[in-house]
């Protein structure tokens, strides 16, 4: 394949965004070589600059569950943006999509739309604060809340893969108050609450780990979690940024029956555009200005064009009765058959993978938490990316992402994916 175009789009991008892009990890910083310039995409196939078709895993990094240019969520858009882009004033869609989404959640009586997955995150901890009247929080290593000041303290996604989990400009008195401990170890996190009694006002956790590549929790872990903040007064935040809607209509808590006191969404709820969420019931979200006294605020926020678009796909996520058992189908067929395949050639690998979520690790033995995930092979991950690059298959840039499966993608495109796979597992 050629790369000619997007090489010099990234050339001159360089010279005016730091690092040619707005966000860090989609520069290939981990993998080498030049980023891919998107010119198009639609079902299952997004198209570069240069006129090269790939069978796409990122899939915006999670939102296009349905596959890209969806035309519910296209025409929704269209339509809304001929009465206007944004007034700051209520609109009634908001209404409608906060409805949508609360009889779609369990446990949660009132949503706030917010801009972003990090903006979602971020207001959730100062809710969680606010309520308990507590500082402290506790985080998982390798779990990725976006890029707020608390949570960049060992954060998974892209600041593992830039190797600097502790972010600069991030000070020591917030750092202090952000708790690590391990995914899928309940007795750490007992450890940490007992040595900071009354003091942790939440903990937050990807429910279903994406961001050290796809990590489900071991059993008993979450309602581990969840009897340990029954009996600490502490909050369970569940961030549900990448799972909701796509694990389950309802998200982790519907699929695997718990309950958190708060949840955060973002991605499959905008539909692909910048939209974000935190919801709970009455009793937490009566907290929030201009009702309480927690001050959470956006110019855009509750955007009609966003809304429309996040709408559009929560209606079709919600009217087809048949898509998750559909998406966890082709899961399985691509699992089973990236394993045949790396087998057959001899390629030490374990994959993870549950509902539309999975990822393929060049480590040895179970993965459960960030030390086993950061165990994989970087070297061998490199090759592979680059010949599933060249072979059209588009995987995220990164050992520690994990891959979206869409309702669009086909079984010809997934045996066409396990056949490249079986091409350059043969150069591993
Ligand atoms: N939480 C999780 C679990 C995420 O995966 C992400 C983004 N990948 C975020 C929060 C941050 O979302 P955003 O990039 O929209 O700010």
């Amino acid at each position: 394949m050629l790369y000619q175009r997007s090489s010099a789009l990234f050339k001159e991008a360089q010279e005016v965004i730091p690092g040619g892009v707005n966000s860090p990890v989609r520069a290939f910083n981990a993998v080498g070589g030049t980023p891919i310039f998107a010119k198009s995409a639609k079902g299952a196939y997004v198209y570069d600059e240069d006129g090269n078709r790939f069978i796409d895993y990122i899939n915006s990094w999670g939102p296009m569950l349905l596959g890209h240019a969806f035309p519910p969520v296209v025409d929704a858009v269209i339509e809304k943006t001929k009465l206007g882009t944004s007034f700051g004033m209520p609109t009634a869609i908001e209404t409608e999509i906060a409805e949508l989404a609360v009889s779609m959640v369990p446990n949660i009586d009132k949503i706030r739309f917010v801009n972003s997955g990090t903006e979602a995150c971020m207001s959730a901890i100062r809710l969680a604060r606010g309520f308990t009247k507590k500082d402290k929080i506790i985080k998982f290593a390798g779990c990725y809340h976006g890029h707020s000041d608390s949570f960049l303290i060992a954060a998974g996604s892209g600041a593992v893969t830039f190797g600097t989990p502790n972010s600069p400009g991030v000070t020591q008195g917030t750092a202090k108050d952000t708790l690590l401990a391990r995914y899928n170890d309940l007795e750490n996190v007992k450890e940490l609450v007992e040595a900071n009694t009354n003091e942790i006002a939440a903990i937050i956790i990807e429910p279903v780990a994406g961001n050290m590549g796809c990590i489900p929790p071991v059993d008993g872990f979450l309602e581990g979690l969840r009897h340990l903040c029954d009996a600490h007064h502490i909050l369970l935040i569940f961030d549900e940024v990448m799972t909701g809607f796509r694990l389950a209509k309802g998200g982790v808590q519907e699929l695997k029956g718990i309950k958190a006191d708060i949840v955060c969404f973002g991605k499959v709820v905008g539909g692909g555009l910048p939209v974000g969420a935190f919801a709970a019931r009455n009793e937490i979200m009566n907290y929030l200005a201009p009702l309480g006294s927690v001050y959470q605020a956006g110019t855009l926020s509750g955007n009609p064009l966003a809304m429309a678009a996040g709408l559009a796909m929560l209606k079709a996520v919600n009217a087809d009765t048949g898509l998750m058992n559909r998406l966890e189908e082709k899961t399985k067929y691509l699992h089973n058959g990236i394993a045949d395949a790396l087998n057959k050639n001899g390629v030490t690998h374990t994959i993870n993978s549950i509902g539309s979520m999975i990822s393929v690790h060049f480590a040895e033995g179970a993965v459960v938490d960030f030390d086993s995930a950061a165990k994989g092979n970087n070297e061998t991950f490199k090759t592979f990316f680059h010949g599933m690059l060249n072979a059209g298959i588009y995987i995220a840039p990164s050992a520690f992402e994990t891959w979206f499966i869409t309702d669009a993608l086909t079984y010809e495109d997934l045996n066409a994916t396990i056949a490249a796979v079986e091409q350059v597992a043969k150069t591993l």
